[in-house]
């Protein structure tokens, strides 16, 4: 018997969760006591047609253990046996909390990290999709965001559980809880901003996980909050917040201006498009905010490389468009081999501990007297796409 009880000892000591536990206790029940279908479950209201036997912690059950059959040895044993087994329990329980607790701290940091730099709700909400689908397991995450009095899915892209539509428009402002569902208002302020709704794959959320979502979703409606502020300021912006260059509105306006006053002034126009290569491995691999570093970092680098009076744009998401008066394409040609060789040169430092290197290709178009914006737009845009098609880090100028 104590030589047992040394050997169960042991081998608590050597696991280290829940399910080394299992197998290892399993073996050596089965091993010393020819018993089988060993398991540990969870649950302080378990009932089985099998033998179980209560888990005790100081204040109550923690769970039970379950065997398909017990002799009379097992039964003895298991008198000295459950508490010790108890005690492991009870620490990997708690040490599976405080992981998720860390864990928590993390996502609620990262969530914090997005208020700071983001503001395009497009962009935000799968970021805070994703985090919380990671953070929690076994359940389908949906996020409906208000838009003109309508709740719009904003992530994923499709929901066919009609029970989720009935209990949002009837636009709870506490959170709903069925067996199946959990419903949690995103409320900034009194004003309802949309919902971030739970669906069990497995369990439904227990008491500790409806705490997070909590702060979750009060956190997430900050942010969201904060995006629409800035949408409506942005709208009336001229400089695009990440990278500071001229945001697309503002750049149209200035492409006008550009080609009406070299028409004006018959002098040289050259325009240049960048795109940044395979950006989105950039993202997938490092996350989204070593991303905006990246742009940050190949709008700085473009910035040095440009005159005072050159004009540079942030024509879409990873695209910048660069305006040169007075220049002729032979020039412009240099400046783009300029640029494209810095950017390829440059280690961006995404973490303390991490560098990369990506790189640009480019189309360049000089202007014709027949241009206005929409050819101009066009037709650098095809010398860009060749640029693509033809294996990327490249220039391409179009000549008609
Ligand atoms: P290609 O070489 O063909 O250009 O490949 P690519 O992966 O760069 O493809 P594409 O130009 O179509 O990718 C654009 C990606 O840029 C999609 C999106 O994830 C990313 N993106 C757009 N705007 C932002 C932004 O503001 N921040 C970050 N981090 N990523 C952005
Ligand atoms: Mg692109
Ligand atoms: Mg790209």
């Amino acid at each position: 018997m104590i030589e047992k009880i040394k050997l169960l000892s042991k081998i608590l000591n050597e696991s280290y969760n829940e399910k080394t536990v299992v197998t290892c206790l399993g073996d050596f029940f089965a091993h010393e006591f020819n018993s089988s279908g060993f398991n540990i479950i969870l649950k302080t209201d378990y009932t089985s047609d099998k033998p179980i036997f209560p888990l005790y912690k100081h204040n109550g059950i923690i769970g039970y253990v379950e065997f398909d059959c017990v002799n009379s040895d097992l039964n003895e044993f298991l008198e000295t046996a459950l508490p010790l087994i108890s005690l492991k329990v009870q620490n990997i329980v708690l040490t599976a909390r405080m992981q998720k607790s860390l864990e928590f701290q993390n996502v609620m940091k990262n969530i914090a990290k997005i208020i700071e730099t983001q503001y395009e709700l497009q962009y935000i909400i799968p970021l805070l999709g994703e985090m919380i689908d990671k953070f929690i397991q076994d359940h389908l995450i949906y996020i409906f965001v208000k838009k003109d009095d309508k709740f719009l899915l904003m992530w994923p892209n499709s929901c066919k559980d009609t029970k989720i539509f009935d209990i949002i428009n009837a636009e709870p402002l506490k959170r709903v809880t069925t067996e199946e569902l959990g419903v949690f208002p995103l409320v900034y302020e009194e004003k309802l901003l949309g919902y971030i709704v739970t669906k069990n794959l497995d369990n439904k959320l227990t008491y500790k996980e409806i705490e997070y979502m909590e702060e979750l979703t009060s956190q997430s409606a900050t942010t969201i909050n904060r995006a629409n502020s800035y949408a409506e300021i942005l709208k009336h912006a001229t400089l695009d917040a990440l990278t500071g260059f001229y945001n697309r509105g503002q750049l149209e306006e200035r492409v006008k201006q550009e080609i009406s006053s070299s028409k004006r002034q018959k002098t040289p126009l050259c325009v240049i498009m960048t795109d940044i290569d395979y950006f989105k491995k950039v993202n997938d691999k490092y996350g989204h905010l070593a991303g905006d570093l990246v742009l940050k970092t190949v709008s700085k680098i473009m910035r040095s490389q440009l005159r005072e009076y050159d004009t540079a744009g942030r024509y879409g998401g990873e695209e910048f468009v660069i305006l040169l008066p007075f220049t002729k394409l032979r020039e412009a040609k240099m400046v783009a081999e300029r640029l494209r060789k810095k950017v390829e040169q440059a280690n961006i430092e995404i973490s303390d501990t991490e560098t990369i290197s990506i790189t640009i290709s480019m189309g360049i178009y000089e202007i014709n007297p027949d241009d206005n914006e929409e050819t101009l737009i066009k037709n650098v845009d095809k010398a860009l796409y060749e640029a693509k098609e033809t294996g990327r880090n490249r220039i391409v100028a179009y000549e008609v």
